[in-house]
C-alpha cells in the first residue's frame, strides 16, 4: 500500500500536517513524498534569479531532511505539474494522495480537480500556516462589508492572548503605539549588518542550473539567504538579539545607507514555511515580559505579524477572485521602462528600483511609499504593478502579493483593504529619508523641470482622480487643498505631469 504526500514548495514547515495525517493511515515505509519543481510554472514570468534560487534550494533541502528522517522522496524536476503528479501515480499507484490546501486560488482549485485527473481519492487538509486558518475573526461576515485592519488585529490579539492582560484589556491598556514608531533615521543609532549562509552544494548547483535553464536570469552578486530550517532560524535570532530594539522605532524610516533597518527581512522564510508566525510573536512577547525589549517594538512587531500578515491572507481569500482584475482608478499605463532597469534621475527610486533588482528586498514604507505610491500617481495599471514585484520579489507569493500590491498600495479594490490610497508628494519622502538631499530634483518645487516628479503627479492625481476620491470622506484633508490651486496653478501642474510621462 502507498499513501502519497504531495508537498507544495510554500509549504516547507516543520512536522509537516499531511504527512502526520498519511501516518494515521499507515506507516511510514508506506508513505511516499512526493515534490515537484515545475518549470512551465517558472517561465510564466521573467522571475528572477534570486527568487529562484531560494525556492528551489529550500524545496531540495527539505526533501534532503526528509529523507534522512526516513521518508521516500519522489523528486520531479519537471516541465509541467500535472505531468509529474501523473508520472507518481504510475510509478508508484497510491491509494490516497494527501495534500495540505494551497495558498493560491488557483492552487486550490487545481487541487480540488485532482480526483478527475489522476483518478485516485485526494484528501485535502487545512492549510495551517496561517494563524487565520486555524482562527477565523469574522467568519460570517458580508462579502461587501469591509473590515478594517484594526479590529482585525485586536480579535487575534484577544484570541492568541498575546499582549493580553488577565482582564481581557490590552497590556497597558493600548493596543497601538503608532504614534511611537514613526521617527526618520537621522543616523544616531548604529545599523546592525544582517547574518549571511554561505551556499552549500546543494545551493551552488540550484544557481548553476537556474542560470542555465532560465536565460533571462542573471549571477546575483552574492546568494547569502537561508535555505534550512535551521538557517532560518539563525536569521530570527539574529534579528530578535540586534534589530527587534528599534524596530518598531524606525519602522516607517528609509535611507540611502540600508535597505533593511532594523526591519526582520524574515518574510521570505515565513512565506516558505521555514518559520513559524505564531512562534516568531510568543518568542517577543517572552522577551518583552522578560524586559529585553520595549512595548512599542514588541506590539509593533506583533502587529505586522499577526495584525498585517494574516490580515492580507485573509482579505485574499474574501476577495478573490475579482480581486485580481480589479482596478478602480481603471489605470491603464504601462509601467516605464526604467523600472526593469533602475535607471533614473529620482534618487528615491534609483535606490529602491536598484534594490528591488538585485535583491528582491524592500522594507515596506519603501514598497509603499516609493515604488507603488510612483506607480499609483503616475496611473500605472495594477496589474503590471503587482507584475512587477511577482517577477523580482524574494518573499512574494499571490495571497501576500494580490492583497497588497491590488488592495492596500494601488487601491484597485476600491478600499476594502486600505482605508484610503496611500498617496503622498516628496514632503513624506524628505520627511521619512535622507533621499531627497541628493537628488537632482528639487523636493519643494510643484512644477517645472526642475520639480520633484512625485509633486506635479501628486497634485494632477487629485485633479484626474477628484470624483472617486471624493466618495471617500478620509481623502477629505487632501482635497481640500486644490482649492489653493489656482487655473494657472492646475494647467502647469497637468503640462509638468503630461511631459514627465510622455502622454
Ligand atoms: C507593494 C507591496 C508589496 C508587498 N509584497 C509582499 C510580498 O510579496 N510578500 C510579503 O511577505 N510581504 C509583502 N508586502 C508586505 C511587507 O512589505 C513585507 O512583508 C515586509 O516588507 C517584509 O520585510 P520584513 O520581513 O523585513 O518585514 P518586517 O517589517 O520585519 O515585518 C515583520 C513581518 O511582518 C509581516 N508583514 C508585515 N507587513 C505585512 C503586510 N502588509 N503583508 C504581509 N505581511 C506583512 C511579514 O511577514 C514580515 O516578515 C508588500 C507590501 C507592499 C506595500
Ligand atoms: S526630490 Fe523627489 S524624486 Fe528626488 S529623492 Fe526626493 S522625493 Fe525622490
Amino acid at each position: 500500500m502507498t499513501i502519497s504526500v504531495w508537498i507544495l514548495g510554500d509549504q516547507l514547515t516543520i512536522n509537516h500536517p499531511a504527512l502526520e495525517a498519511a501516518l494515521h493511515h499507515g506507516k511510514q515505509s508506506d508513505v511516499r513524498v512526493l515534490m515537484i519543481e515545475s518549470e512551465s510554472r517558472v517561465r510564466r514570468k521573467n522571475y528572477a534569479a534570486k527568487k529562484l534560487i531560494l525556492l528551489f534550494s529550500a524545496m531540495r533541502h527539505y526533501a534532503e531532511a526528509l529523507r534522512q528522517d526516513g521518508y521516500d522522496i519522489d523528486y520531479h524536476i519537471a516541465d509541467d505539474m500535472t505531468a509529474a503528479l501523473k508520472a507518481h501515480v504510475e510509478a508508484y499507484h497510491p491509494s490516497l494522495l494527501i495534500v495540505m490546501a494551497a495558498s493560491r486560488y488557483e492552487g486550490l482549485a487545481f487541487q480540488e480537480s485532482l480526483e478527475n485527473i489522476l483518478q485516485i481519492p485526494i484528501k485535502i487538509i487545512p492549510n495551517t500556516l496561517f494563524l487565520s486558518c486555524r482562527y477565523d475573526p469574522f467568519p460570517d461576515i458580508d462579502k461587501g462589508k469591509s473590515i478594517r485592519q484594526e479590529q482585525f488585529y485586536r480579535r487575534m490579539r484577544q484570541y492568541f492572548n498575546l499582549l493580553m492582560d488577565q482582564n481581557g484589556k490590552p497590556t497597558s491598556g493600548q493596543w497601538n503605539f503608532d504614534k511611537k514608531n514613526r521617527s526618520s533615521f537621522d543616523g544616531e543609532v548604529e545599523i546592525p549588518s544582517l547574518v549571511s549562509f554561505e551556499p552549500d552544494q546543494i545551493t551552488v548547483d540550484v544557481i548553476d542550473e537556474v542560470l542555465e535553464k532560465f536565460p533571462w536570469t542573471q549571477r546575483p552578486e552574492k546568494f547569502d539567504l537561508a535555505v534550512t530550517h535551521q538557517e532560518a532560524q539563525k536569521a530570527a535570532d539574529d534579528f530578535f538579539e540586534h534589530r527587534l530594539k528599534y524596530f518598531g522605532t524606525y519602522e516607517d524610516a528609509m535611507t540611502q545607507a540600508d535597505d533593511v533597518l532594523f526591519h526582520s527581512k524574515l518574510s521570505p522564510y515565513l512565506n516558505l514555511g521555514l518559520l513559524d508566525p505564531l512562534t516568531l510573536v510568543k518568542r517577543v512577547q517572552a522577551m518583552y515580559r522578560d524586559g529585553a525589549v520595549s512595548l512599542n517594538n514588541t506590539e509593533g512587531f506583533i502587529r505586522q505579524v499577526i495584525g498585517w500578515r494574516e490580515y492580507m491572507h485573509w482579505q485574499y481569500w474574501r476577495l478573490m477572485p475579482e480581486l485580481a482584475d480589479a482596478n478602480y482608478f481603471d489605470s491603464h499605463r504601462p509601467l516605464p521602462e526604467f523600472f526593469w532597469t533602475g535607471e533614473t534621475e529620482m534618487n528615491c527610486l534609483k535606490h529602491a528600483l536598484g534594490r528591488s533588482l538585485e535583491d528582491g528586498y524592500l522594507h515596506h514604507i519603501e514598497r509603499l511609499m516609493l515604488i507603488s505610491n510612483f506607480c499609483l500617481l503616475a496611473g500605472v495599471a495594477p496589474q503590471a504593478v503587482l507584475d512587477w514585484f511577482q517577477s523580482l520579489f524574494i518573499d512574494a507569493y499571490d495571497w501576500v502579493m494580490l492583497s497588497n500590491v491590488l488592495g492596500m498600495s494601488m487601491y484597485a479594490d476600491g478600499g476594502m483593504i486600505g482605508t484610503k490610497p496611500y498617496i503622498s508628494s516628496a514632503n513624506y519622502i524628505n520627511k521619512m529619508s535622507d533621499y531627497c538631499q541628493d537628488c537632482p530634483y528639487d523636493h519643494k518645487l510643484r512644477t517645472g523641470e526642475d520639480a520633484c516628479p512625485f509633486n506635479f503627479l501628486y497634485w494632477n492625481f487629485l485633479l484626474q482622480q477628484e470624483e472617486l476620491l471624493r466618495e471617500n470622506p478620509r481623502m477629505a484633508r487632501m482635497l481640500y487643498n486644490l482649492k489653493y490651486l489656482d487655473e494657472e496653478e492646475r494647467d502647469a501642474v497637468k503640462e509638468s505631469a503630461k511631459r514627465f510621462l510622455r502622454l
